[in-house]
């Protein structure tokens, strides 16, 4: 029998990447020299940035250091192990612990990564072929999440709740998990989420809420979107967000019932096959959250920021979207206008990202500025400025 000749896979790899790069959609890799505040060093060059998701201005902050230092002595860098053998250190319990009391849940467990947290968590909540109904507009690890567990997995369009009602119906399977961003990474709206809850009540569907965008930055002492819809563990029994952007840290938790959280250490694979999180990291994330809780005047001052960038934008013209998160994205349509207005710019000192499809819809390529506590109104002024100087308003979406 004559073999059908293997495609040599490296090969038909370049040919995809050319292809990108040929259609301008390459991503590049930029490396970093210093940060500072809001200002990074990089290629040599100053740049004020205005694409951390850092929206306390946390991840630099001395007292997190000296946390991370002090447990770095106590006890090494590594956790030498998964948390099931014996990777699991107080700095994880007592972090854990702190989590659950913040986001008003039983308890939470540590993940590594946010995109761990949700491959896991959707893995151990679904069998093949349940349904998993999803905002076509999440963050891609719930979307791979539910594919890797193999779900039927249905998208609705965005915010749309009349849509996420009808795929709820429209499925024989009786099992069903709803799951939604609840600050939106690219768009920085916020989901419907009390209309959501009350749906999934009616259906009674899981409502799972990833809100890696709004812990610290929303709700009361910062606990959240959840928090600030004022939505109980009842309502929203799988709550996930991640460490590493309003707390300047790094990694996940999902909270929630203590079932939920026995179940994900029995079954959640990326929770027992994985080392455990540095301990001095859980350390510097325990600070990072008590200032967090505590220094309100960060979301107070990242409000004003958000609201004078929003003012000048609309008076210039600018193609703002219906935000009030720290993401202010600028709507330009095409990938190469986004591309361009980015590297103008840089030209001008400030780093600011072209958003491409896939990470958008085709035709939705957009600058995704995000606002910090870091920020001074000055930084503000300096990118409306040089915002004004490209006249983005002229030139049609
Ligand atoms: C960033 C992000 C994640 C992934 O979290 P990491 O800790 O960076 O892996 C998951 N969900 C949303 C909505 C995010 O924005």
């Amino acid at each position: 029998m004559a073999a059908v000749p293997r495609p040599d896979l490296l090969e038909r790899l370049a040919v995809q990447t050319a292809e990108r790069a040929q259609a301008q959609l390459q991503r590049r890799l930029r490396s970093v020299e210093r940060a500072e505040g809001p200002y990074i060093e990089s290629n040599g060059r100053r740049l004020l940035a205005f694409c951390t998701n850092d929206y306390l201005g946390l991840a630099q902050d001395p007292r997190l250091i000296s946390a991370l230092e002090d447990a770095a002595n106590a006890s090494g860098v590594g956790s030498g192990s998964a948390h099931l053998i014996c990777g699991h250190r107080r700095e994880h319990a007592a972090l854990e612990e702190a989590l659950a009391e913040w986001t008003g849940r039983e308890r939470a467990l540590l993940f590594s990564t946010g995109y761990m947290a949700n491959l896991g968590v959707m893995q151990a909540l679904l069998q093949r072929g349940e349904l998993c109904v999803q905002d076509k507009l999440n963050h891609a690890c719930l979307l791979d999440g539910a594919q890797l567990a193999g779900a039927t997995l249905k998208r609705y369009p965005h915010a749309d709740v009349g849509a996420a009602a009808r795929q709820l119906r429209s499925d024989v399977e009786p099992s069903a998990l709803l799951a939604t961003d609840g600050v939106f990474s690219m768009d920085g709206d916020i989901a419907p989420l009390r209309e959501l809850a009350a749906l999934c009540t009616e259906e009674g569907a899981t409502l799972m809420v990833d809100d890696a965008h709004g812990l610290g930055v929303l709700g009361k002492d910062g606990a959240g979107s959840v928090a600030e819809a004022n939505l109980s563990e009842q309502e929203v029994p799988v709550l996930m967000a991640t460490l590493g952007k309003g707390l300047g840290c790094s990694g996940a938790f999902v909270a929630g019932s203590a079932a939920l959280i026995d179940g994900l250490i029995q079954f959640a694979r990326t929770y027992i096959y994985t080392t455990a999180m540095p301990p001095a990291l859980a350390a510097a994330t325990l600070c990072a959250l008590h200032i967090a809780r505590k220094e309100s005047w960060r979301r107070e001052k990242l409000n004003q920021l958000i609201q004078h960038f929003r003012r000048g934008a609309e008076d210039l013209g600018l193609p703002l979207m219906p935000s009030r998160t720290a993401i202010q994205p600028l709507l330009l349509g095409n990938a190469q206008r986004a591309l361009e207005a980015s590297r103008a710019l840089e030209t001008q000192g400030l780093l600011v990202v072209a958003i491409r499809p896939p990470t958008v819809p085709q035709g939705q390529a957009r600058l995704r500025i995000t606002l910090s506590a870091a920020h001074e109104q000055a930084h503000v002024d300096r990118l409306l400025a040089a915002l004004a100087s490209l006249r983005l308003a002229d030139a049609p979406v």
